[in-house]
């Protein structure tokens, strides 16, 4: 069997799509946010037409809309996310460039763990853009495509043939309508309602799993002085400790329109941060860059923003499911934001989706094969999120077989990665969603690790 490293390789590679074949008649993708406009793109190559069935009408322009509540939530796409939007949309950096967004390289990038400033690994950047900017540039290229548009109504439910979905049930101003589908994908949202829709029709509903993890976010908007900044995106962390501390986190970033983008996390059921001067007081506490960054003019109000959990559900171990149905995005797993993984993991799924279509699949059965190529990602993604959350104090599992072993092992990487270029690579590789976290077992990067933590005196804070 292919080993899962494998499988994400191929999965996050950015060679060009080719050897597209059409397939099907009509596909109907629920939820027009990005991991929908994402499926949309892809099965744009594969089907006659795609209809995109949004219960928003989706603004021109870049604005926040009611279906995406967290959207004026800070927002970094990973390398390995930002790899796929260059493949599926050639020239997609120039355009968001021109647009404003800041591609940043690894050296406008800096990271702080406990305050101490982490090395550079020299080899990844980011797209630093508010949230809104990029679903309207990847709605934009999707809708330019021929054979694709919207359809503005809710999604409330599912026709069913032979063991295959035939149809969607689609409601709009009172009245009701069924819209025929050869292949459908759910892309709802971790609210899906997929799982009560099937199991309605007498199918079974994929079970969830769930990590309580209780953060909170504040967002503050801030003017930037400098339209062409040396620094393009922060991210600092503290270790978790017993008494979680005020901010656990705090990431800061560069988006279009000259401004700063800055949240700070914590966990723990705290009282809310909304005042500005609480906000600027905190960011004081961080590295020196948080200070500056919110020293210029305050812009709208500090949002607020909690997620109760990180959950999956595992439409893999089904042992019934019908034909030409999946699920993508947050419907399938969505993860502690403050990770950044959810829309990388979003093109992660479509690049899954475009090899599964490439290979000429019998779409009148369930498709396993994608599946399959889809939980790789998930798994991983998964993994990263959780294990990282297992080591707070405040979350009590579920905890994995050979956690403490895993914990330690992380821990040795995570510490190297702070000052050793070559640990670093490896390391942010793996949590910018480039390669799968199993690479990270090779024993040359332990060895190497345990090398640099034996030989190093305690890394330094910077001075503000
Ligand atoms: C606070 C916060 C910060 C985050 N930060 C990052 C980050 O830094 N980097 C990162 O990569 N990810 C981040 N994420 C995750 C990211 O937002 C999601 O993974 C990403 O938005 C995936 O989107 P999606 O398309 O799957 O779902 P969503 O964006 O939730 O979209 C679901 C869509 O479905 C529509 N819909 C729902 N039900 C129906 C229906 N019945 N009929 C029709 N339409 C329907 C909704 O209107 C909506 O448009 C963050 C998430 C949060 C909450």
């Amino acid at each position: 069997m292919e080993s899962a490293a494998r499988v994400f390789a191929r999965l996050s590679t950015d060679e060009p799509i080719t050897n597209t074949d059409v397939l099907m008649g009509k596909a109907v993708v629920l939820g027009g946010s990005l991991a929908g406009m994402l499926a949309a793109r892809v099965l744009s190559d594969h089907a006659e037409s795609v209809v995109i069935v949004e219960r928003d009408a989706l603004p021109g322009t870049a604005a926040p809309r009611p279906g995406t509540p967290h959207d004026g939530q800070l927002h970094t796409l990973m390398h390995g996310g930002r790899m796929q939007l260059r493949r599926l949309f050639p020239g997609f950096e120039d355009e968001a460039r021109a647009g404003g967004a800041i591609i940043s390289s690894p050296y406008t990038i800096r990271a702080y763990a406990d305050g101490v400033p982490k090395v550079s690994d020299g080899t990844m950047g980011l797209i630093s853009s508010s949230r809104p900017f990029l679903e309207s540039l990847v709605r934009r290229r999707t809708l330019d495509l021929p054979n694709v548009k919207v359809l503005t109504c809710r999604a409330r439910g599912l026709e069913f043939r032979a063991g295959a979905v035939t149809g969607v049930r689609c409601g709009a101003d009172g009245d009701e309508w069924t819209e025929e589908a050869d292949f459908v994908v759910d892309a709802m949202g971790r609210a899906s309602k997929l799982g009560d829709w099937l199991e309605r029709d007498g199918w079974q509903r994929p079970a969830m799993r769930r990590m309580a993890i209780d953060i909170d976010y504040a967002t503050g908007y801030f003017r930037r002085a400098d339209a062409d900044p040396e620094l393009a995106a922060a991210i600092a962390y503290r270790t978790p400790t017993a008494t979680p501390p005020r901010v656990a986190s705090g990431a800061i970033t560069a988006i279009e329109g000259d401004r700063w983008l800055i949240t700070l996390a914590n966990y723990g059921k705290q009282p809310p941060i909304r005042d500005v001067a609480e906000f600027r007081k905190l960011c004081g506490e961080l590295p020196p860059v948080y200070r500056e960054a919110v020293a210029g003019d305050q812009l709208g109000e500090i949002l607020p923003y909690h997620q109760a959990d990180s959950r999956r559900r595992d439409f893999h171990l089904l042992t019934r499911f019908p034909a030409r149905l999946i699920s993508v995005g947050d419907a399938v797993a969505s993860f502690n934001p403050i990770y950044g993984q959810g829309m990388s993991s979003a093109t992660l799924h479509a690049s899954a989706l475009s090899e599964y279509l490439r290979s000429r699949p019998d779409l009148d059965a369930p498709a396993r094969r994608f599946l399959a190529l889809q939980r790789v990602v998930v798994d991983a993604a998964w993994q990263i999120s959780t294990s990282a959350d297992l080591a707070r104090p405040d979350v009590t599992g579920p905890y994995p077989r050979g956690y403490r072993l895993s914990k330690w092992f992380a821990e040795q990487i995570a510490a190297a990665s702070i000052t050793d270029r070559s640990v670093a690579v490896r390391f942010n590789s793996v949590t910018y969603m480039r390669t799968h976290p199993r690479s990270l077992a090779a024993p040359s990067t332990l060895l190497r690790a345990l090398r640099v933590n034996r030989s190093q005196g305690k890394p330094q804070r910077e001075k503000g």
